[in-house]
């Protein structure tokens, strides 16, 4: 008898210089949110992505409340969002005092369908004033927030164009594709601001944290402000409004900085994951791999699979039947329409969300994942095919 086989979903591969880079905070006492590792894993992510201000905080969730605050969302906006990502996405808008507006993926990128967010601005909104006004609730709609969901970059030039008609900000929830492309551009810098987490299970890690980046001096200010508190003068305890501490601390950064010395290897590692999920399981019956759409390069956080009922009448059984064996695969993002703190929110007409979520299983791809492993993920999968 073979011994029981684990395989994470998606677990850090630490294989760099993490270890001495904690070492040196740990040896230079620069442990805490003071120390060079921070304005350096600042400065990476920016060259990387080409964009002129980084700002590190404690985590993704965090970025995108104040990249919300620093975009003008204020108390009772709505901002649009699709319904179809991590309830960290919508939580950044109730933590600003605003409402989320719930809209359909689309399914090639399984992003936010540009078709129907300008339906619903054309059918739901006027101009009032200068504002997008929703018309059933008169809130005021301050920013638009696209999520490239499992390292997909969505439909970007298209969300744009009508966020420039309406005249409405946009943040991106990056969280999920660090090192994707969107026509040979790296996602994250179109709108006012991107935001990126280094959670232990995304693309690389930092143990726990997050970055704002933006082409805009004013909007990088001001998440550097709220994000230490807002505090005025370097000595004096004066505060110009309420903020937060949302730092990284540098013993953080200093695995941040260890990991993205190794991005491009684990965006390498990835795609080959994901094409060997493809090779496998892309000419089955029943079985759709989400692929690449031609315009994009996927950071492939995460491979997914769609399965026909034919094939699978209860995913969420296939799932955990799978999970139990050992075998981490996971279910899609349970649309946040479906979450009882957003039962009452309002929503567009949404179908294609609910199907990738009725239909969808994520697949194991942790970095570090062995050939023998994708293999035993695709056989057990099959397996348990009817
Ligand atoms: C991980 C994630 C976040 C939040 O990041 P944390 O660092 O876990 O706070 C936000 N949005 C999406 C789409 C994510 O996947």
């Amino acid at each position: 008898m073979s011994a029981r086989r684990e395989i994470p979903n998606a677990v850090p591969h630490l294989a760099g210089n993490e270890w001495k880079y904690v070492k040196e905070c740990l040896d230079t006492g620069w442990v805490s949110s003071a120390g060079p590792f921070v304005g350096r894993f600042e400065r990476e992510i920016a060259s990387y992505l080409g964009v002129e201000h980084a700002v590190a905080v404690m985590n993704g969730s965090a970025a995108l409340h104040l990249a919300l605050r620093a975009a003008g969302v204020e108390r009772d906006d709505a901002v649009i969002l699709p319904t179809l990502t991590f309830v960290a996405s919508a939580g950044a808008v109730v933590h600003c005092g605003a409402q989320p507006i719930f809209l359909d993926s689309e399914p090639v990128s399984w992003g936010l369908d540009p078709q129907k967010l300008a339906d619903f601005l054309t059918r739901e909104c006027e101009v009032r004033q200068g504002s997008v006004v929703h018309r059933a609730t008169g809130r005021r709609v301050s920013a638009v927030m696209p999520v490239h969901l499992y390292g997909h970059p969505c439909d970007l030039d298209a969300l744009l164009e009508i966020c420039r008609r309406w005249s409405l900000a946009v943040v991106e929830d990056s969280a999920e594709a660090l090192g994707a492309l969107y026509r040979g551009r790296r996602v994250g810098a179109d709108g006012v601001a991107g935001c990126l987490s280094f959670n232990g299970n995304k693309v690389v890690t930092a143990g726990g944290g997050g970055m704002v980046i933006t082409r805009d001096a004013t909007a990088a200010a001001r998440v550097r402000a709220l994000a230490t508190q807002a505090r005025r003068d370097p000595l004096e305890w004066v505060h110009d409004e309420v903020g937060f501490n949302y730092r990284l601390t540098n013993l953080q950064a200093a695995v941040g900085v260890a990991q993205l010395e190794q991005l491009e290897d684990f965006l390498d590692r990835k795609r080959r994951t994901a094409e060997h999920y493809q090779r496998a399981l892309g000419g089955l019956d029943g079985v759709t791999v989400f692929r690449e759409a031609a315009w994009a390069r996927s950071s492939y956080w995460m491979p997914a699979v769609l399965l026909e009922p034919r094939r699978c009448p209860d995913v969420r059984a296939l799932i955990r039947a799978l999970d139990a064996d050992g075998i981490h695969v996971r279910p899609v993002w349970h649309p946040l329409h479906r979450q009882p703190p957003f039962a009452g929110a309002c929503r567009g007409p949404i179908e294609v969300a609910d199907r990738l979520w009725d239909r969808g299983v994520l697949l194991p791809c942790s970095a570090g994942i062995t050939v023998e492993e994708r293999q035993a993920v695709i056989d057990a999968l099959i397996a348990r095919l009817a």
